[in-house]
């Protein structure tokens, strides 16, 4: 028996096991894929084998749930990752939907492209109450758990734990790892907790505490337990550096129902993320305000970038070049009024955008805007009056991958150089898959257009992305730039930085210079370009036009 019949008979055997796990495997260049027996029987798939079987498949899946999916397809081909881990709803041979986890496994031919693919699909409805990793109780436990406290009139409070850079734990070293790692903290969090308490695994890298008659103060006193433990994370001989944030309930205030305080959490925890604090949140009726107050301002947004990007407009802030004391770029930054809400800050609305992914269609709307604006003042004064415009791009735009072709479409349209982009990469953009983010980039300079780090300074592992993006500048940020009168180290830090960048031939640009002690500064390290209110704050474009181009 050969090799491939040896596995087609083993698969024949392991497909037929009972239970309410199903097994795939296939070879996206042959474009096949064969699925077990069972599955076919239980999703009502055409047959083991069938052609176009990823539409198929993805025919199926609850239409919100349809875009993580892709996603992790499109990491797997691109080699992003080669592991896939998704949960999703779909649709079973009766037509209802059901909740699967699907977890699979990608390998890669000599040139990078995706071979072989092979997993398994696992219904979540029929999982154990005790979660395989980290030996803690299911999400399906909290909800029977917290539905019977609301029954019998119990009073108590839930904390909740969410860790916030896993992710690059299992990209960094491996699922395994990554595994063994949740199975310590489940550990730990169970060594914490005192009688009438019961820890949760939830969805991802979530954890619950239902505390039974807990108050604010027995809730604080865990997480400080949580973040004592966290700072000494030993796992297999390696420090382990997580990040997490907290977040907290009490009921029955916070929720008669299941879902409610669930959503409640959630919604907290969320806060909790996006304000970056470390301390813990506590749903509040303010919070809830503030949440419905979101609520409409998304949908306030969604509806004005549906109309053609209404409310919008973009503003110019003079970039000068050092040695000659020019103002010979600009970069470009977006502005949002509302009838309703006013004046909305970009660091409100941009997040939204990205969350919502309408940052992509707003994205392109402002590399419009920007090119036109130049082609104009180009056709008004016989010349192109900057080098450069210098737009920002978040991590959800360079994932479009029609991003390149527009930019160079649009830069034709127009006859501008190619040069005369460059895109900034803001902080979203430090992910942790850099390789991904690097390709990408290399085919952006590919076609002549240039690239900036934003931020840089701020956020972690700052240079050693350095060292892996194809970067033509540095963008020091203001964080940085406003202590360097004050601290020295800052000041050594920039001056390292410079050093760095003029050897491996990226330009530095400070960003947020005010003071004429920090222009000094700047200058003395030999950054390439300043950029900040000591010359001019971002200007409306009539006002740029006259300051800077006539
Ligand atoms: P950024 O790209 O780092 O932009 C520089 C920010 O620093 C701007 O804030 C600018 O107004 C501010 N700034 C400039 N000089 C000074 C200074 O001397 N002192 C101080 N304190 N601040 C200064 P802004 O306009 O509020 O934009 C905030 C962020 O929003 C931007 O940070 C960028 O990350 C994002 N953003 C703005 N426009 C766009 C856009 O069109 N697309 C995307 N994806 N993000 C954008
Ligand atoms: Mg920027
Ligand atoms: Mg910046």
């Amino acid at each position: 028996m050969d090799k491939s019949e040896f596995e087609s008979r083993y698969f024949d055997l392991v497909s037929k096991a009972p239970g309410k796990t199903f097994l795939f495997y296939g070879n996206l260049k042959e474009d096949m894929i064969r699925w077990s027996a069972s599955a076919v029987e239980y999703f009502g798939l055409p047959g083991e084998i069938f052609g176009d079987s990823t539409r198929e498949w993805i025919s199926r899946i609850h239409p919100e749930d349809v875009e993580p999916y892709t996603d992790s397809l499109m990491e797997l081909l691109h080699g992003v990752t080669p592991y896939h881990n998704c949960e999703y709803r779909i649709k079973n041979a009766q037509g209802e939907y059901v909740w699967v986890n699907c977890r699979g496994y990608m390998t890669y031919d000599a040139d990078g492209k995706a071979e072989w693919f092979g997993g398994l699909v696992t219904n979540m409805g029929y999982q154990t109450k005790i979660d395989a990793v980290t030996n803690l109780w299911t999400v399906h436990q909290f909800r029977s758990e917290l539905n019977r406290l609301l029954d019998d009139r119990a009073r108590g409070g839930i904390l909740m734990i969410g860790l916030e850079n896993f992710k690059r734990i299992n990209a960094e070293y491996s699922y395994a790892y990554g595994d063994k790692v949740l199975a310590l903290i489940g550990e730990k969090l169970r060594e914490g907790v005192l009688h009438n308490c019961h820890v949760f695994r939830m969805d991802g890298a979530n954890f619950a505490i239902v505390m039974q008659d807990a108050g604010v103060e027995r809730i604080v006193e865990y997480k400080k337990f949580v973040d004592s433990f966290m700072r000494n994370l030993v796992v297999s001989g390696q420090v382990v550096h997580l990040r997490f944030k907290a977040a907290a309930a009490f009921f029955p205030e916070d929720g008669e129902f299941l879902d409610q305080i669930q959503s409640n959490l959630f919604y907290a925890l969320d806060h909790a993320k996006l304000t970056n604090t470390d301390d813990v949140v506590f749903y509040s009726k303010e919070l809830f305000a503030q949440k419905k107050y979101m609520t409409r301002l998304k949908e306030a947004i969604r509806e004005c970038v549906e109309e053609d990007c209404k409310g919008f407009r973009i503003v110019m802030q003079p970039i000068v070049e050092t040695k000659s004391e020019v103002c010979d770029a600009a970069e470009v930054l977006l502005r949002f009024i509302h009838p309703e809400f006013g004046v909305i800050g970009p660091m409100d609305f941009i997040p939204i955008l990205e969350n919502s992914k309408e940052i992509i269609r707003v994205g392109k709307w402002v590399i419009d805007q920007s090119l036109q604006t130049l082609a104009r003042w180009r056709e008004q004064i016989g010349h192109l009056p900057l080098k450069r415009l210098q737009i920002n791009v978040s991590y959800v735009q360079f994932k479009d991958p029609e991003l390149l072709g527009y930019v160079v479409e649009r830069l034709d349209h127009y006859q501008l150089p190619h040069d005369a982009v460059m895109l900034e990469l803001t902080e979203s953009c430090r992910v942790e898959q850099t390789s991904f983010l690097s390709d990408v980039l290399q085919t952006f300079k590919d076609a002549g257009i240039s690239i900036a780090l934003d931020d840089f300074g701020t956020g972690y592992a700052s240079l050693t992305v350095l060292k892996d993006i194809p970067a033509d500048m540095v963008k020091l940020d203001h964080t940085m730039t406003r202590s360097i009168t004050e601290k020295p180290k800052d000041k050594a830090l920039i001056e390292f930085i410079v050093t760095y960048c003029k050897k491996v031939g990226i330009a530095v640009c400070a960003e947020g210079v005010e003071k004429v002690e920090a222009l000094s500064i700047v200058r003395n390290a030999g950054v390439e370009c300043i950029q900040g209110y000591y010359y001019d704050k971002p200007l409306e474009l009539d006002t740029f036009y006259r300051k800077y181009v006539k």
